[in-house]
Order: C-alpha cells, then structure tokens, then sequence
C-alpha cells in the first residue's frame, strides 16, 4: 500500500464512522487527519484503517478508530482546551485530540518507557505537538493542571482515580474505561465544585491501567 491507498482507506474509514457513529465533524476530520498506519507496526500496516484495535507492543493495544473517535468527541473539547490522557501507547490517540484542540495542547502520561520513548519519536516525526511524560497517570503533570478534561486508555479500577480527578476544571470531562462487575464500562464524569456527575456509555474492553 502506498500513501494514496492509505490515505483511500482512511477516507472510507471516516465515512464508516460518520453514518455509524453520533459524533461531531471535528472529530471525524481528525479521525481524517491522522495517519494511523504510522502509528501500528509495519506487520498491521495492511489493517490500519480497519475499524479494530491493533497490537502496539509490550502486549498493549490501540483501540479501533470507532472508540478513538467516540472517547474524543465525549471529551466536548474545542481548540485551544488542554487535554490530560493516561496511556501514551503509540501515540495515536494524542494525535487524534490535538487535531481537534490544536498543537502543544495535549500532556500525556505512559509508564512503559520504552512506548514513551516511540511515541515522543513518532509523534516528533510526524509533526504532532504533545508533551509526552513516562511515568504513571497519577502522577505525571500534577505542576499542569488545571486540564479542560482528561482522558484514560487503560481500564480503571472500579472509578477513576482522585488524582485525576482533581486535574481537570470544574464543568471538564474525565473520559474513561472503568472496571465494574465482571467487565469494564465506558464512563463520562462531568466534574462540579462538589464532586461529579456521572455517565454510562457502555461496554468496552480496554488493557487495564497498573
Ligand atoms: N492511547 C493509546 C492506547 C495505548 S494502550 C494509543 O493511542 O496507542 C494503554 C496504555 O496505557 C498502555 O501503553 C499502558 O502501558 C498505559 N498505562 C497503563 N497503566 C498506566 C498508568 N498507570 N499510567 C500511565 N500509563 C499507563
């Protein structure tokens, strides 16, 4: 496949999306935008713009477009907000969110340094600005806040931690996959002076934040 191909697919990826998915055009152009075949091993090049998760590495995975798209347009953000995530990976998913909110604009958080250590490389080449950190979501960027929303791409256990919380401003969103019961939901916390409000998206399954 060369770059046109990539680029045929990735249109007909978006289109996929835009009938099958309640999300906001800003969303779907990043969707556009990003080159995610940079982003997956060449292996999964041939499969970049399938709509399914794909093997980063160190036994991670990035989430097919489809949940990419959806936690992005929950996260309500709009240029020139600042966005925590937990969870670098490769990197994709950053790169999604600063299409929609602009460069310089997304501070993400990844444990595994050497993933880290890909990502900054790639999204560097690549030309998307994100501030990469290695270490864990609790703790990276506690000097950043306050965040317009924060996102997570690693299950939580049972709710999302406090630290996090804490980051964003009142009336942001924490977009996460939370473990309950037997699974893992896709939650929406809307943060308030006293506390949040809370919603449910559904079932997901993510690789769980440690
Ligand atoms: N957003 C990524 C998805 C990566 S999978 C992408 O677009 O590729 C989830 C990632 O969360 C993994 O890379 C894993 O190492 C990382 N992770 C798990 N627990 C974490 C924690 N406590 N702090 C930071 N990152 C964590």
């Amino acid at each position: 496949m060369n770059d046109a191909d990539h680029a045929a697919a990735r249109r007909e990826l978006v289109g996929a999306l835009r009938r099958r998915l309640d999300v906001g055009e800003p969303t779907l152009s990043a969707v556009g935008a990003v080159p995610r075949h940079e982003f997956v091993p060449e292996s999964h090049r041939g499969s970049a713009y399938a709509d399914r998760p794909l093997p980063i590495g160190r036994d991670q995975t990035v989430s097919a477009p489809h949940m990419v798209a959806t936690m992005t347009d929950l996260l309500g953000v709009e240029r020139g907000d600042r966005v925590f995530e937990v969870g670098t990976g490769c990197g994709y998913h950053a790169a999604v969110v600063t299409e929609v909110v602009g460069p310089g604009n997304v501070f993400s958080a990844e444990r595994v340094p050497e993933l880290a250590a890909d990502a900054r490389a790639r999204l560097d080449r690549l030309g998307y600005d994100v501030t990469v950190a290695v270490g864990d979501g609790r703790e990276a960027f506690a000097d950043r806040p306050p965040f317009d929303a924060a996102y997570l791409t690693c299950a939580a256990p049972e709710a999302v931690p406090d630290a996090i919380v804490d980051r964003v401003r009142p009336g942001g969103r924490v977009v996460a996959p939370v473990r309950e019961g037997g699974g893992q939901r896709l939650v929406r916390l809307t943060v308030r002076e006293d506390g949040v409000d809370r919603e449910d998206h559904g079932g997901v399954r993510f690789v769980p934040m440690r």
